[in-house]
């Protein structure tokens, strides 16, 4: 069956043709500025050359009827009608205490999203715009919901629950959610197929390292702790956000720079993280290349962020009350030996050794650990897409 994964912004929408049984791409690519003047779509068939068409996308419901047309174009289309697309499977940012798995959506389904939108006022009605859009162009295709947040529905109360007064999270439901979920799911079980170890007696740390980066503590196939909370600005410095700050913080920045609690939180979401600390950037290709031209503070930085992520880790050590394997993944995981090693240095004591050799590789799943290290070190590429596919298909069998 073929599985349209979706993954949609506010005036953005990415999106895959998966074919399921071969797990294979058969297109992909992204609409943008939609809404915006100068909108385009990006459109890669399998085997074929890119194509970008600059065409007006007043909405989403237009942008997902040019990717179908897309997908189905007598030239370069990979399929040759609708019909050849079994399910949509639906990239949904905030599920809440209501989702820890994925779902078929129906009505029900979508007022049950729409009632998380206060939880990711950003992020969730880009999500329900795209379903809504899908719905419009094709009505009797099957669809599923796909949480970044349903994988971590498995933590404890320990883990989830806030210093805060008790009736905050009766009330609002303040707790710790965490993200990039299909990720860590998708990553923690590829080291145990890896590793050849069953994935229900195994503790896997997975560091998602991309523009956004959380770290989540897998125990016997499950999240029982993970570094995003009740938005995705806590935990890790990231590409533009802080991660981890005294709260007093916001009230000193708000008083200091007269700037309101929204201007603060802008502040902490879009000016913060290693842009906020080099000052220039939040690539770290630029950051790694000012490093090597001797630009301290560019140095500086890195170690501030390794040293959060390498502390993370420690604090999952003892949340787990062990480790057997520690995952690198996403953009800068996958591709920023370095970061890996930097961090893997402070792992010594837990009888971490890198091999340097495998850590300047480039590649599929790769171990960089030696054979002696106590704990293996790996790094897996993430693939959301494939992981929505995977549950989409299976729920769509199912029903
Ligand atoms: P997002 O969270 O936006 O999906 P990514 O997973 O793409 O982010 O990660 C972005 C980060 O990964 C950037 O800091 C970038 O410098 C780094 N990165 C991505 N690709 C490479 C690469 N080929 N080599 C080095 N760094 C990379």
């Amino acid at each position: 069956m073929n599985i349209l994964v979706i993954n949609c912004g506010s005036s953005s929408l990415k999106f895959q043709l998966i074919d399921s049984k071969a797990e294979e791409v058969l297109a992909k690519g992204l609409c943008e500025r939609i809404g915006i003047e100068g909108s385009r779509l990006v459109y890669e068939p399998e085997n074929g050359e890119k194509e970008v068409t600059e065409a007006p996308m007043p909405n989403h419901t237009q942008a997902v009827k040019m990717v179908l047309d897309a997908l189905i174009n007598e030239k370069t289309g990979v399929i040759k009608s609708l019909d050849e697309v079994g399910a949509v499977g639906h990239r949904i940012v905030h599920g809440g205490e209501k989702f820890a798995s994925s779902t078929i959506i129906t009505d029900e389904v979508i007022e049950a999203i729409k009632e998380c939108n206060e939880l990711a006022p950003l992020h969730n009605p880009a999500n329900l715009i795209g379903i809504d859009a899908c719905k419009e162009n094709m009505p009797n295709t099957p669809m599923v919901g796909v949480f970044d947040t349903a994988f971590h529905q498995t933590m404890p109360e320990k883990a989830y629950l806030y210093g805060l007064p008790y009736e905050y999270y009766e009330k609002y439901k303040i707790r710790r959610y965490g993200f990039h979920g299909t990720s860590h799911s998708y990553v923690s079980k590829k080291v145990a197929d890896i590793l050849g170890k069953p994935y229900d007696n195994l503790k896997t740390i997975v560091c998602h390292l991309g523009n956004g980066a959380s770290v989540c503590a897998v125990k016997d196939g499950k999240s029982v702790d993970t570094s995003m909370g009740l938005t995705p600005l806590e935990g890790l410095i990231m590409g533009t956000r802080s991660g981890d700050i005294d709260p007093a913080i916001i009230e000193f920045i708000a008083h200091k720079e007269k700037l309101s609690i929204d201007e603060v939180m802008n502040v902490l979401n879009k000016k913060s993280g290693v842009f906020g600390l080099t000052g220039k950037t939040s690539d770290f290709r630029d950051i790694m290349a000012a490093k090597d031209a001797g630009d301290e503070r560019a140095e500086h930085t890195l170690n501030v962020y390794c040293y959060r992520v390498a502390k993370y880790i420690g604090a999952y050590v003892a949340a787990m009350n062990g480790v057997d394997a520690i995952a690198f993944t996403a953009g800068l995981g996958e591709n920023n030996g370095y970061v890996r090693k930097t961090v893997c240095e402070y792992l010594g004591y837990l009888g971490v050794e890198i091999d340097d050799a495998q850590n300047d590789k480039r590649g599929e799943d790769i171990i960089i650990s030696t054979d002696n290290s106590k704990v293996k070190v790996l790094v897996v590429p993430t693939n959301e897409e494939l992981k929505i596919a995977r549950e989409t298909l299976e729920l769509v069998s199912k029903n």
